[in-house]
């Protein structure tokens, strides 16, 4: 969903609650592997709980699951983001784990891709997912499964049944289409078209940014979920302000070059207000800063522009 999607060349920092070394492993290895397609989305395990945004658990008797994108934000540092409640060294496992990820990437289901033209037997699907391993309630299964996204919310205008994203099902939970009424089992792993739509969301990004100038305003002309880099060299040591202009959703993102690496400095995240962000941060002198300004849906005039002063 596009307002779940991250600023791209954010730094995701990853912490484990618990869990076997292998366990741990598959999933570092499911980061890398997101990871290793080019992406601009950066993954950091830490071994400090306050310093992480995705927090991992792999509480046995609670099922695999993920917040969706910039929502684990909101989850209380107490509490993981991420659960595995199954065995990641086998090929299911590994789908899980890349799976999983994919929520804290921003990815929904995609059977509940209102592309998908999926009709349910409805009692049937409660009732296999009530069961083990799930043990869902009924709200449960129809918010992971049978709710339809608003087509508004989702990218692309197909179904991949084979996407990572796409659950197994048994024979008999599908209606229609057809064909799957024999069940759904997709390929496992991150299908072609999983890997060209993360790299739509989250290109590589580029060495070089234009440069911002304070008390200059630059008109973004973005489409919704799209993105701007700048940076900035402060000719002097003050505290400045960057915000965005306009009515429009947007998420500002300021980073710190510090030795060839980018560190996190400040965010600012209206999500769903129409408010624009705006972050406060003292800047030194000579020093080098990335600032990244993505866009979730603009107003009418679809205008808007960033400043720093
Ligand atoms: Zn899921």
């Amino acid at each position: 969903m596009l307002s779940s999607k991250w600023v791209n060349g954010t730094i995701l920092h990853y912490w484990f609650l618990d869990g076997p070394a292998a366990q741990q492993q598959a999933v570092r290895d499911a980061f890398a592997e997101w990871k290793a397609l080019g992406i601009g989305l950066v993954f950091t395990e830490v071994q400090d709980r306050s310093e992480a945004e995705v927090r991992i658990g792999f509480d046995q008797a609670d099922g695999s699951w993920s917040y969706v994108g910039r929502d684990v934000l909101g989850i209380p540092a107490t509490q993981p983001t991420m659960n595995f409640g199954w065995d990641l060294t086998t090929d299911y496992g590994r789908t899980t784990a890349l799976h999983e990820i994919g929520h804290t990437l921003g990815l929904p289901h995609e059977h509940q891709n209102p592309f998908a033209g999926i009709v349910w037997d409805e009692p049937k699907v409660y009732d296999y997912f009530s069961g083990s391993p799930n043990f869902w309630p009924r709200e449960q299964t129809f918010s992971n499964v049978l709710r339809k996204l608003d087509p508004t919310e989702v990218e692309g205008s197909t179904w991949d049944p084979n996407s990572v994203m796409e659950y197994w099902f048994p024979a008999g939970l599908i209606i229609q289409p057809a064909q799957y009424h024999s069940g759904l089992e997709p390929a496992g792993g991150l299908s072609a078209t999983d890997k060209e739509w993360i790299l739509r969301f989250y290109p590589k990004l580029k060495a070089t940014n234009p440069l911002l100038t304070p008390f200059v305003s630059v008109p973004l002309s973005l489409a919704p979920g799209g993105q701007a880099n700048f940076s900035i060299v402060p000719s002097e040591t003050r505290r400045y302000e960057l915000g965005t202009f306009g009515f429009a959703d947007t998420v500002v993102v300021l980073f710190e070059e510090v030795k060839g690496k980018l560190r996190h400095l400040a965010a600012n995240d209206n999500s769903g207000t129409d408010r624009n962000a705006k972050v406060q941060v003292k800047l030194f002198k000579d020093r080098k800063y990335v600032a990244r300004v993505r866009l979730g849906w603009a107003g009418a005039s679809g205008q808007t522009a960033i400043m720093l002063w």
